[in-house]
């Protein structure tokens, strides 16, 4: 808890350790080959990389990967914008029918301003909506989309889709944040809660693709965010429905725990190319294909990428932490990270 002034009541929920040990493990189909917005923080950096392996997903891939990962609790569309893939309603179709209870979808939702577009969306069975959205006003958004027209479109496809939360359907949005936007999280929040959004979450970036290259002049140290998160969460009456994932524990001691949120674990198939697909082949890829199916975690891309130091060892969250960025250690050392007794 906070210290300072009181707080009301929070809705309980087990603590930040005992949710992240109780994840469980969400598919995504890759299915956008290209993106309308040109996110300046943008991981996936390897255009041509990611239209050459995600123009590879197509019905029988989709069946396939259905068929494998059966049953699993979500399947989400993702990757490039999936809303620009004509196929995304009738796979949706397929992955309800196939009984996946969560079926959903990380989009920009530039689309999602079509009202039609979006209700055939959610009747095909997408039931879950992952909005990014950077920012309150279309100059702090769009600086960082770096694409004009783009926060109106957004913000009319988040009210499409809010107009569908009394039919069953979920609304979470993804802000990222960077130097820019974060001055304004209280802004964002309200903003956002008072278009109907249920869950805001707040995703530190991760140190690769464009955010790597664009480092000094976007990615904000730690200790700073948590501060921010602070102080802007005291100003809220709780519950503030606003979280904070991917940031090391050791550094947002001081939030209330039920704004600590962690990235879903997660899992893609690739086609099994003998390797000359898009995927970057400097990371270890699991290789357990079957039938041609390459099944590629989360966690081992990550590992590659993040470190942890013997001090860790001492720390309360050395079993759930995953480590920090190397390329975020390389810019600020480890200096914020001070292992929790
Ligand atoms: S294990 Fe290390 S990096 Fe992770 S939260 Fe603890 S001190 Fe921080």
């Amino acid at each position: 808890m906070v210290a300072g002034k009181p707080r009301r009541a929070l809705p309980l929920a087990p603590s930040i350790d005992a949710r992240i040990s109780a994840k469980t493990e969400r598919v995504h189909v890759l299915t956008g080959a290209v993106c309308n917005n040109n996110c300046i923080f943008c991981m996936e950096e390897d255009r041509e990389g990611r239209k050459v392996l995600n123009s590879k997903t197509d019905d029988a891939l989709v069946a396939k990967i259905l068929a494998d990962s059966a049953p699993c609790e979500e399947l989400c569309f993702t990757s490039g914008e999936p809303t620009l893939n004509e196929r995304l309603p009738r796979w949706a179709r397929r992955a309800r029918d196939a009984g996946v209870r969560r079926v959903s979808v990380m989009t920009n939702a530039r689309a999602l301003s079509y009202r039609r577009y979006a209700r055939g969306l959610a009747k095909a069975g997408i039931n879950r909506f992952y909005i990014s959205i950077h920012g309150h006003t279309a100059k702090l958004h769009e600086s960082l989309v770096r694409t004009p027209g783009a926060f109106d479109q957004t913000v009319a496809g988040i009210r499409n889709v809010a107009a569908l939360i009394p039919y069953g359907i979920e609304l979470h949005t993804s802000t990222v944040l960077t130097r820019r936007n974060l001055p304004h999280l209280r802004d964002i929040y309200r903003f956002l809660r008072r278009l109907g959004v249920q869950q805001v979450v707040f995703n530190v970036m991760q140190a690769n693709g464009r955010a790597n290259t664009h480092f000094e002049r976007i990615f904000p140290p730690y200790s700073l965010i948590a501060s921010e998160a602070r102080r802007f969460i005291e100003g809220e009456p709780a519950p503030v429905m606003a979280f904070f994932v991917d940031i090391p524990l050791c550094t947002t001691t001081e939030l209330p725990d039920f704004n600590r949120g962690f990235v879903e674990a997660y899992k893609h198939y690739e086609p099994d190319d003998g390797g000359d697909g898009g995927h970057d082949r400097r990371l270890p890829v699991m290789d357990r294909s079957e039938g041609g199916l390459v099944e590629v975690r989360r966690s081992d891309l990550d590992e590659a990428m993040r470190l942890k130091r013997a001090e860790c060892g001492r720390c309360r969250y050395d079993s759930v932490c995953e480590g920090v960025w190397s390329n975020y250690l390389r810019r600020y050392g480890w200096g914020e990270m001070v292992p929790v007794p």
